[in-house]
């Protein structure tokens, strides 16, 4: 069996980004950008106030303060979006509003909230430093200078990037389309009756709720029940217009366990199966390269609704991470004490789920939730964080450090 580290090169050594497309900017969120984002102009375009006040030049208001507060004659307003340029000079000031254009006359302007207005004159009790609240042209960056670099995901901050520099579309990498094959007899679709020995299928609605968390959208699911032929279907259909198919159950040693042998039936070379994980350990990996080109992606999860979720978190996402265009790689482990003391058998990474909470002394500890076993969805639903006992320990005692990395569903 190979290690969880092992199995994580291997799908980044097979898993290759996707191509570009232009999309707009109202439907790019969850792309990541496939060029850099090079600036048509500089930032801000022009000196503009931060605060609404009054312009003035600083020489002044060197001696002004509450007790000897200085008059200034108003000579007019430049409001936000006003193409205004005028001249003041000493014993004078303007009116100006936050993002309005400060004229090149004006050295400082003063907040409001210290002035007062009288007779067509500013009263101002305080005194300015050069440029105090004036935003300078091109102090964030200037034309020509690359603000972002390509593989950065669109996030709500980057796409308003992209407007304040007049962009209506820009270049992303193509999202991944997914599908899902779920097996198993004993599966009933919410909102139908069970029958003795049925249950519901839950990994279908978590494995979507994943998918559309990460901005893939419209993912078929099939179901197959537990024959080869059934799971062949599902297959087959499932992989015609998608690059990725997801599957759950099926996929361990059971004597209706059918997904491997299909996939190797239709072609798909197996990267792995089996990882020294728990939960998930009977994982698999294969890789279908298609005749016209595109390479077509499988992960066999297992069936425990647990196993699913982790293995998709821990092991997929990676990996639909870079075929969008993303990073594989995250620095996202941090080392924090254990909050209770932690056993089980060496050999297989524990992938314990958690939440964080702080010590007495101030220190954060992560503790594991209630209900550790991998058909517990109320354990996992109730986690934060994901704790890695490590393959090779046995124990944790309370306080020990452990790796760990945060359960963000959205990234
Ligand atoms: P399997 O890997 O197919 O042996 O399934 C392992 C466990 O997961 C069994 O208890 C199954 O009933 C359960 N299971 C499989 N598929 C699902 C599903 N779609 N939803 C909920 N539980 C499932
Ligand atoms: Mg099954």
């Amino acid at each position: 069996m190979i290690s969880y580290e092992e199995a994580l090169k291997l799908v980044d050594d097979n898993v290759s980004t996707l191509g570009k497309t232009e999309v707009k900017l109202n439907e790019m969120a969850g792309c990541y950008l496939a060029e850099d984002v090079i600036a048509t102009m500089q930032s801000p375009q022009f000196d503009n106030s931060a605060v609404d006040g009054y312009g003035i030049k600083t020489a002044d208001l060197t001696s002004a303060s509450e007790t000897s507060p200085k008059h200034l004659k108003l000579l007019s307003t430049i409001a936000a979006g006003s193409p205004k340029e005028l001249q003041i000079s000493a014993g004078e000031a303007v009116k100006i509003f936050t993002g309005a254009r400060v004229p090149s006359s004006c050295e400082a302007v003063v907040m409001r909230e210290y002035c007062r207005e009288e007779n067509g004159h500013v009263i101002i009790e305080c005194s300015a430093q050069q440029g105090e609240n004036i935003r300078r042209a091109g102090n964030e960056y200037k034309k020509g200078e690359t603000v972002l670099e390509s593989g950065i995901k669109a996030t709500p901050p980057v796409i308003a990037l992209l407007a304040s520099l007049g962009h209506v579309k820009f270049s992303v990498f193509k999202k991944p389309r997914v599908a899902l094959v779920v097996t198993g007899d004993e599966l009933v679709e919410p909102g139908n009756p069970l029958k003795d020995g049925q249950i519901y299928d839950s990994n279908a609605y978590g494995l979507s709720a994943a998918l559309n968390s990460m901005g893939i959208s419209d993912c078929k699911s099939f179901i197959a029940r537990d024959t080869r032929e059934e799971t062949r279907e599902a297959f087959e259909k499932a992989l015609a217009d998608n690059d990725m198919v997801i599957s759950s159950g099926g996929v361990s040693v059971g004597d209706h366990d059918y997904v491997k042998e299909t996939l190797e039936a239709l072609g798909f070379t197996t990267v792995f199966w089996r990882i020294a994980i728990k939960p998930g350990k009977p994982v698999y990996f294969g890789i279908l390269d298609g005749k016209g080109g595109g390479r077509k992606y499988v992960f066999g999860l297992p069936g425990n609704p647990v196993s699913v979720l982790v293995t998709f978190h821990q092991i997929v996402k990676p990996a639909l991470r870079k075929l969008a265009g993303g990073p594989f790689f995250r620095d996202e482990t941090l080392r924090i004490p254990v909050g209770s003391a932690l056993k089980k058998r060496p050999g297989r990474l524990d992938f314990v789920r958690g939440t964080l909470k702080r010590n007495p002394n101030g220190e954060t500890a992560a503790i594991p939730t209630r209900g550790q076993e991998s058909h517990m969805l109320s354990g996992l639903a109730k986690a934060q964080v994901m704790l890695h006992f490590d393959a090779d320990l046995e124990t944790l005692n309370t306080g020990d450090p452990i790796n760990i990395n945060f359960i963000d569903w959205n990234d």
